[in-house]
């Protein structure tokens, strides 16, 4: 398997306009262990693409992008925002069983 050592990131096409994104564009948002969540706007259209990058074990490298109008800016407010943690998760279930809609 061939080992990409480059420092270029090839971000593709916007899905938008099919101009060339371009790195400068970029911003990382959030970085874990193993993903990198970054934005990359299109400089073209202004329409924003939100990807993940996953690394994973034996340089395995895979992205998740979704089209967006979300601002690597709110995301950063997004971020720094309130948490939702387990107990959320179970209140909003209780709540969804009280008042489900099935
Ligand atoms: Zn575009």
């Amino acid at each position: 398997m061939a080992k990409k050592a480059t420092k270029t990131i090839f971000l593709g096409l916007c899905p938008i306009c099919r101009k060339k994104l371009h790195e400068k564009n970029l911003a990382i948002i959030d970085k874990s262990n193993v993903t990198t969540l970054c934005c990359v706007k299109c400089l073209s259209c202004e329409s924003s693409v939100l990807f993940t990058v996953a690394s994973q074990e034996h340089n395995m490298v895979t992205t998740v992008g979704i089209l967006t109008d979300v601002q690597a800016q709110d995301i950063a407010m997004l971020k720094n925002g309130a948490k939702v943690d387990y107990d959320d998760v179970l209140a909003m279930h209780v709540f969804l069983e009280k008042h489900g809609t099935s």
